[in-house]
């Protein structure tokens, strides 16, 4: 839709068969009724030509035919695996493979700490994670910014935990030495 301002024909590349699927209906319904956009279903880019700049793509239908489409620019809309596979296992993952943090830690039997997971902690106590690798959150700019916050927030938190009990240990200890000395 945005593209459309500047450009006099938006061609869609969908490899699937339903807009709808992955979008939500008021932008289906926009983009479909739009004279400017061409959707294009079961079709993949599969080459792009030029030197310096784009000039042309090439798109294959589900019969496998080939056109040539020339154009300056090409945008890609792909990409909703989080890529989390590189993470230890110990890092519980949902089926997806999005990070588990905060309360759906709290109740794994890996969490052994004696405190509840902070909001944005991983399976792996000290380990935080936000954004869009972490599951169930919205996935949006907006609020990956204020999850990075969050995670800010979360580690704050457990440092000031460790700290009291820091604070808790070395009295504990002063009352022992204390006590031993009477
Ligand atoms: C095509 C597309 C269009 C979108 N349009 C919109 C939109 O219009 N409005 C909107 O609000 N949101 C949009 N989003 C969603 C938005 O981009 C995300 O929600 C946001 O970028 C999430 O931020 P993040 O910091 O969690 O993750 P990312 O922005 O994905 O940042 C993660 C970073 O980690 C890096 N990384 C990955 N693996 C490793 C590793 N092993 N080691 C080191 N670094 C690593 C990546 O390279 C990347 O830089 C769109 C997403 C896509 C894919």
């Amino acid at each position: 839709m945005f593209l459309t301002q500047y450009a006099r024909k938006v061609t869609l590349v969908v490899r699937g068969g339903d807009l709808r699927k992955n979008m939500s209906s008021y932008l289906c319904d926009r983009v479909v009724a739009n004279p400017q956009i061409e959707v294009r279903y079961h079709t993949q880019v599969t080459a792009i030509e030029g030197a310096e700049h784009i000039g042309a793509v090439h798109l294959r239908d589900e019969d496998g035919n080939v056109v040539r489409e020339d154009t300056t620019g090409l945008f890609i809309f792909i990409g909703a695996k989080p890529r989390t596979d590189f993470l230890p296992p110990e890092l519980a993952r949902d089926d997806k493979g999005f990070v588990l943090t905060g309360p759906a830690v709290a109740k794994l039997a890996s969490w052994k700490e004696r405190r509840l997971p902070e909001a944005l902690e991983t399976s792996l106590p000290g380990v935080f994670t936000s954004g869009d690798c972490r599951s169930g959150t919205t996935k949006r700019v907006a609020f990956a910014i204020g999850d990075g916050a969050l995670a800010v927030t979360c580690v704050h938190n457990l440092l000031g935990t460790y700290a009291t009990r820091r604070i808790d240990v070395l009295n504990e200890t002063s009352a022992d030495r204390s006590d031993e000395s009477h």
